[in-house]
């Protein structure tokens, strides 16, 4: 790996209390450039801007796609990442989709562990901070030509994230727009999934919803996902999710949930949810929560769902009550050690660069 440390650091700048999530940017990034049919060097150098035309090809026709996870600081300033290689190999399953070549371990998990331990110091510390972090790659070629393009880049940038709390929000059941279909790229994180989505969900907030679930696109009568997370839904005291599918995302924190509850004895089963279940039981009082899961936020608890003009509420849970809850705390805790980790997904960020360079 070849190391260039910024010259004019931000770090003094940063202040922990009062940033901006999203687009504060830590001093370094990662990058490296494929192009004769192979990766070049792996490179820690200044975060900044990089010079492209607009006919790169990326822009043009789409291909490229991410990553989004997190590093945590613990009370000690030890810091971990959570389920890395899960994101390393999703990446490849992505790159592959979309006819972009893989990325090595050494690159994906080494990049981001050179880059999370050179800028530890950017790691806001205590309930709720994290470093969200995103790894992408993305056609670089200039041509206006509309085929796999020989040139990509493979790049992890960072910003500092706060708090996970976020007031439940309502959503709506699509019942026209779809997020993915068979045969697509619905279980990639491709870069053009989040910008097919944004008018369908502008639409629902000038409705009242902040928020879309959607449903699978033949009949929009089956649960899919909501918005950019993976769909939880209660009823009674059972727990339900949608099995992963070419439509349907294959999450980190879905399959945290889902061992979790398991781990806790809870009722779970992964299952096809009809919409038309979930409105009976709304309307019989047996539906007692729905949730997103995601990196971002963990949990997104939904306080109300919307199906063909009906606002339908769902009852408010104290934290005791939540399974949502619940499981997010034992997923936080984890994640910050704050817990044991029975499974064995905490991965500890060793303190190297900061010292010998
Ligand atoms: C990233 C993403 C998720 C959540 O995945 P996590 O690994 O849990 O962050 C769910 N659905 C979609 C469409 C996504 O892009």
């Amino acid at each position: 790996m070849i190391i260039q440390k910024s010259t004019h650091p931000r770090i003094a700048q940063f202040d922990p209390q009062n940033f901006s999530f999203g687009n504060t940017f830590i001093d370094h990034m990662i990058i490296c450039e494929y192009e004769n049919g192979k990766w070049g060097d792996l490179k820690l150098i200044p975060y900044g801007p990089l010079p492209f035309t607009p006919a790169m090809m990326g822009v043009n026709y789409g291909q490229a796609c991410f990553e989004g996870m997190k590093a945590y600081k613990d009370k000690d300033g030890q810091v971990f990442l959570f389920r890395p290689e899960k994101n390393f190999k999703r990446i490849n399953r992505s790159a592959s989709r979309l006819a972009m070549p893989e990325v090595t371990e050494e690159m994906f998990l080494g990049g981001l562990k050179a880059l999370v331990d050179c800028d530890r110091a950017w790691i806001p510390q205590g309930e709720g901070m994290s470093l969200y972090i995103r790894p992408l790659i993305f056609a670089t070629e200039e041509a206006l030509k509309a085929r796999i393009a020989n040139k990509f880049m493979f790049a992890i940038v960072a910003t500092p994230a706060k708090s996970y709390y976020t007031a439940p929000v309502s959503v709506k059941i699509s019942d026209h727009y779809s997020r993915a279909a068979n045969g697509g790229v619905g279980f990639a994180k491709a870069a053009g999934n989040y910008a097919a989505s944004f008018y369908p969900t502008q639409l629902a907030i000038e409705e009242g919803y902040e928020q879309i679930i959607w449903t699978d696109d033949a009949t929009h009568e089956y649960f899919e996902e909501s918005g950019t997370m993976n769909v939880f839904v209660r009823i009674n005291d059972t727990i339900y999710t949608p099995p992963t599918s070419e439509k349907i995302l294959d999450g980190v924190t879905r399959d945290s949930f889902i061992q979790l509850a398991k781990h806790r004895g809870i009722d779970l089963k992964v299952e096809p949810i009809a919409v038309k279940d979930v409105i009976a039981a709304q309307k019989n009082g047996s539906l007692k929560e729905v949730w997103g899961v995601g990196t971002a936020v963990v949990t997104s608890a939904f306080e109300a769902i919307g199906y063909q003009g009906e606002k339908l509420e769902l009852p408010k849970l104290g934290e005791e009550e939540s399974f949502a809850l619940i499981l997010k705390k034992d997923l936080v805790d984890i994640q910050t050690n704050q817990a044991e980790d029975p499974f064995g997904w905490r991965v500890l960020v060793e303190n190297t660069i900061t010292e010998t360079v």
